[in-house]
């Protein structure tokens, strides 16, 4: 995390989009969760940090309600993408996720001008490091600046939220853009997903992290994701409780008593709720065996009671708990593919890292991409 190096939009390529140079410019990073998997939608604790990637956003304000957006990712050369405030549609691509940020900016009650906007990002897209909220974050960071609007970084993370929520169409819970927005590089942050009570907390001295994507996407991964939402609302309601924040681990005997397969389902959420709390306490005691320990228990978690893994994923993680240098492994993010994080000794992830993936290329056939360090 020492080397963060961010995208650069050079005034004079802006210059060449738009005739004119920007007026501000902001960033945000991705990030990956430590702990605390499908936790957020139950009203409980995530652990999740940022990773060095970040998606960069230079403004500047143009005269009219235009909209102009321009991607160094998704843009083929100098071809923009364009549309007027107050006439967003969904169903536009990666260009919703900035038409749901003047929606929701509107819908909050600010009001925004037109701008024109370039980003550029080297979070990778799609890959569960959460590149839609370090979009959000960082183009409302810079629409903050440019027109100066009034709101605090909770109320940002709250209205990058609403953007995937309210205009994307995705069901998510506010733990990515709470953390793109609040926390620092090189740490931690502990979110009480219900209150948006947030604490900082460092990894334990001597470890770093590692995260692999599998190589696996999953087609149905928001019919799924949204599968377990709905199971875990049916189990809140017959277990009488608002959200399954409100069972705690000494009430696991009565939630077990539910038709499976919502006992696992709420075994997975309250044993992991608890996970994230003991994480903390380990992290703050500087204890990295019971920090690795949580992080494989949660993985175990996820795939016998969650259900939200997969072969190849299993695959991924059993061959990083083997690795002598990793501490502990699990999925991390949404499921059904995607990536996994491990705690490494520290100097020893790059090589690490290395061993896993081709150990996992060869045992899988999938190709691996090593995206932390
Ligand atoms: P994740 O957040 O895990 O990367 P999502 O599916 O939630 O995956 O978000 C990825 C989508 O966000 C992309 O397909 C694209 O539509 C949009 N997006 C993210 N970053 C950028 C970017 N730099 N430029 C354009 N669109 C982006
Ligand atoms: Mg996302």
């Amino acid at each position: 995390m020492n080397d963060v190096r961010l995208p650069v939009i050079a005034d004079a390529q802006f210059a060449r989009l738009f005739g004119t140079a920007p007026m501000v410019v902001s960033s945000a990073h991705g990030r990956v969760n430590l702990i605390g998997e499908h936790t957020d939608y139950n009203g409980g604790f995530v652990l999740p940090t940022l990773i060095p990637q970040a998606t960069v956003a230079a403004v500047a304000p143009s005269s009219g309600r235009r909209v102009r957006v321009w991607s160094r990712e998704l843009s083929a050369d100098a071809s923009l993408r364009a549309f007027h405030l107050g006439d967003e549609e969904a169903g536009q691509g990666w260009l919703d996720y900035v038409q749901g940020v003047t929606v929701a900016l509107r819908a909050a009650g600010f009001e925004v001008g037109g701008f024109d906007l370039a980003v550029a990002s080297d979070v990778p897209l799609g890959s569960g490091l959460s590149s839609s909220a370090a979009l959000e974050v960082s183009v409302l960071r810079a629409l903050r600046r440019l027109f100066d609007l009034d709101f605090d970084d909770v109320m940002l993370a709250k209205i990058g939220r609403a953007v995937e929520t309210d205009f994307v169409g995705a069901p998510i819970g506010i733990m990515d853009q709470m953390v793109s927005s609040l926390a620092s590089v090189g740490e931690a942050l502990f979110i009480d997903t219900r209150t948006l009570a947030t604490a900082p907390v460092a990894l334990p001295a001597g470890t770093e992290l590692v995260v692999i994507n599998s190589g696996v996407a999953h087609h149905h991964a928001h019919g799924d994701y949204r599968t377990r939402r709905a199971e875990c609302e049916r189990a809140a309601s017959m277990l009488g409780v608002v959200e399954l924040r409100d069972v705690g681990v000494a009430d696991l005997g009565r939630a077990q008593a539910l038709p499976s397969p919502l006992d696992r389902r709420v075994r997975h959420v309250v044993t992991e709720n608890q996970r994230v709390l003991d994480a903390v306490a380990a992290m703050r005691a500087n204890d990295a065996d019971a920090l690795g320990a949580l992080f494989s228990a949660s993985h175990a978690s996820q795939r016998d009671d969650y259900e939200c893994s997969v072969a190849a994923i299993d695959q991924l993680v059993a061959i990083a708990q083997a690795d002598p240098a990793i501490l502990g492994a699990r999925l991390t993010g949404g499921g059904f593919g995607g990536s996994i994080v491990a705690l490494v000794r520290t100097g020893e992830s790059p090589a690490a890292a290395a061993r896993v993936a081709e150990g996992y290329t060869r045992a899988s056939g999938h190709a691996p991409t090593v995206l932390v360090p």
